[in-house]
């Protein structure tokens, strides 16, 4: 017993003080992509050529940079012969509608919370679904580390259940496979009113890697409506963790 209580002691507090201090996130980490008009060459199509989701457009001249779909991977950025594109180290990258993943050169608008109403009803104590929709899953590795004592996401109230009908609401990852369709379309309707539903990484989003593939339906299907995008391949757990406590109005 003294032993446990010395190492417990040595091991200190490890959970992160999120979100009232700046996380501390790995050398490697990209976060939101940027762009500098003023370097980019006339013409050019690198960027565009070299993104494997078609993340990347450009109208008049001006780049548009779709974060539902982008990997992260920064092929485009060393793929840029001018140098344009980089990847900043922010983390905050999730949005309320589709259209707000769409960086444009105009203000990134991160996700606001819930309504007053849904924020009585779940901003103290949110249970979840997680519905693996066919994806490679390291989305649901990152959901699983935010269970774990160096995240805690007990402490905000927010937990994962196994049945649908003590939940109140869905996270659903993976393309949505044809084969997962009816599971989710199942799962959504056996979920009490009001629900919410939060889609993580570019699978669920867009499909991602998968998307296009006859088998898949490109992300969660038309029907299922989403109160939260978290972009991501997959996303940091720190960015699944922000946009579910700014859903909340909790950061
Ligand atoms: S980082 Fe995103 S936008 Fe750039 S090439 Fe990869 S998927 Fe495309
Ligand atoms: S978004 Fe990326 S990490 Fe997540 S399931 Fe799809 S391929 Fe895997």
């Amino acid at each position: 017993m003294l032993r446990i209580l010395q190492a417990r002691l040595k091991q200190g507090y490890r959970t992160i003080r999120y979100p009232c201090e700046s996380p501390t996130l790995p050398t490697l980490y990209c976060g939101k992509p940027e762009w500098e008009a003023a370097k980019c060459t006339e013409g050019c199509r690198a960027c565009i050529d070299s993104c494997p989701t078609g993340a990347l457009s450009k109208a008049s001249g001006a780049l548009t940079i779709d974060m539902g779909r982008c990997l992260f991977c920064t092929g485009c950025m060393d793929n840029c012969p001018a140098g344009a594109i980089s990847f900043s180290r922010e983390h905050r990258l999730a949005a309320r509608t589709r259209e707000g993943l769409v960086l444009d050169g105009r203000a990134f608008q991160l996700a606001g919370a819930l309504d007053e109403q849904m924020r009585r009803l779940f901003g103290r104590s949110l249970k979840l679904r997680q519905v693996s929709a066919g994806g490679c899953n390291a989305c649901e590795a990152d959901i699983n580390v935010l269970n774990t004592l160096a995240f805690d996401l007990g402490r905000f109230g927010i937990q994962f259940v196994a049945s649908p009908r003590h939940a109140d609401g869905l996270l659903v990852t993976g393309p949505v496979t044809k084969n997962m369709e009816l599971a989710l379309r199942k799962t959504y309707e056996a979920t009490p009113a009001p629900k919410l539903v939060i889609a993580v990484g570019a699978c669920a989003i867009s499909g991602g890697v998968f998307a296009g593939h006859d088998e898949v339906l490109d992300g969660v299907p038309t029907g299922i409506p989403v109160d939260l995008f978290v972009p991501g391949c997959p996303p940091h757990p720190l960015t699944i963790l922000d946009g579910l406590l700014r859903l909340l109005g909790r950061a």
